[in-house]
């Protein structure tokens, strides 16, 4: 189940550090009466009643007067793309302020910058109305109990559809081949989140798994599967090693189809062909962390990029390859050729939403690692696509 974004909203020193800290029962926000003491949004993931995993963003104040206040309000703004409910917080001191039902309904006088806030990001204030582009807000004041807040939350928050990731690739008593590289790249002593979600979701869905990493994979092929889902770094070889009859797919395709736009991201893969030296290519990571020197957003694609297209080492005949990570998504996209997303399996589908939807109004083609890997490879027209099929 995806967790639900909830972002706080306010000035600086409305208590919004305060709050998140109540509801999570621990300090996660740096507390203090000087103002400004939250800079970058800070995100704490938390199991809340009734409204399932989440995920608290803890936002800078909108009316910082620092010198860093114009960065601090970009990024606030940013979160706003993630959101899947925006919670406002007001204190007594912010003027006249009232509100029906704890819902902003537009008739609303609402203090200083949160009325900007939502007009620059095109919200509407209704409460019932959640669809991509338009998120419910919520108004805490404070003072107000954390239950009373969450009781809010929770008849505002929209209705999930439950998207498998695996959709119609699968039915039960089905035998998926799971293909898990555990090289350096892998975190030590753990799966990465997207193997332990499709593994946890064809143990419901009443499949039989059968994981493998790639030297151990002539073994498990032994049970005849309806299925292998493959890292996407192993792709080719595992399309090499398995039979052409056997459907194959990869863990970060069945992501970008639970939670970007499929037939966009496909679309914008076949636009790799078109590069020519010279190009911007943007991989846009929507995390922050530590890369590996085998990353395959900084490392892998970017060499399969330049292998596939340039044959020259001067930098004006190879393809330009930029990192965007976490909130640094450009505003301005008018510079790239193309835009290769991460899979997301930390962030919500609402964010790579919006980032699809800046890459169309900027006229450039988006995909997503796992299905540029497949079109780098060769292998696009040979794996399967929920909601697609074999494309
Ligand atoms: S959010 Fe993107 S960059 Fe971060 S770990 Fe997940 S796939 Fe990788």
């Amino acid at each position: 189940m995806e967790r639900l974004h909830i972002a706080f909203f306010g000035p600086v020193n409305s208590g919004k550090s305060t709050l998140v800290n109540a509801i999570c029962g621990q300090e996660v926000s740096l507390v203090s009466p000087i103002p400004g003491t939250t800079t970058d949004p800070v995100r704490k993931a938390v199991e809340i009643p009734g409204l399932g995993p989440c995920v608290l963003i803890d936002t800078a104040g909108l009316d910082d007067v620092s010198v860093l206040g114009p960065e601090r309000e970009r990024r606030t703004r940013a979160i706003l793309d993630e959101a899947d409910i925006a919670v406002m917080v007001v204190s007594p001191e912010m003027g006249q302020y009232h509100q029906k039902g704890g819902i902003n309904d537009g008739s609303v006088p609402v203090f200083g910058t949160v009325p900007s806030l939502i007009e620059a990001a095109d919200i509407p204030v209704i409460p019932s109305e959640a669809s991509v582009s338009h998120i419910p807000v919520v108004t805490y004041h404070r003072g107000e109990s954390v239950e009373e807040l969450l009781e809010r939350i929770r008849q505002a928050v929209p209705t999930r559809e439950e998207r498998f990731l695996t959709g119609n690739l699968v039915k039960p008593g089905d035998k998926v081949v799971l293909v898990m590289p555990q090289d350096s790249e892998a975190p030590k002593g753990r799966l990465i989140l997207p193997q332990v979600q499709v593994l946890r979701e064809l143990l419901d869905r009443g499949c039989i798994p059968v994981c493998c990493t790639p030297e151990r994979l002539q073994q498990a092929m032994e049970t005849n599967p309806d299925l292998v889902i493959t890292d996407s770094q192993v792709f080719k070889q595992v399309n090499a090693a398995i039979p052409a009859s056997c459907p194959l797919t990869s863990f970060s395709i069945l992501l970008a189809a639970a939670k970007g736009d499929i037939k966009t991201f496909v679309e914008g893969a076949r636009a790799i062909n078109s590069l020519k030296p010279g190009d911007r290519v943007l991989i846009a990571e929507a995390c922050t962390h530590v890369p590996d020197t085998e990353d395959i957003g900084r490392v892998k694609i970017p060499a399969l990029l330049r292998r596939k297209f340039c044959h020259s080492e001067r930098s004006e005949e190879s393809i330009q390859v930029d990192i965007a990570a976490g909130n640094d998504f450009p505003e301005d996209l008018s510079a790239y050729s193309l835009i290769i997303h991460c899979g997301a399996c930390v962030a919500s589908a609402r964010l790579v939403r919006a980032r699809i939807k800046k890459a169309l109004r900027a006229g450039v083609p988006i995909t997503n690692y796992g299905i540029a890997i497949a079109a780098l490879q060769g292998i696009l027209d040979r794996v399967e696509i929920p909601g697609l099929g074999r494309e």
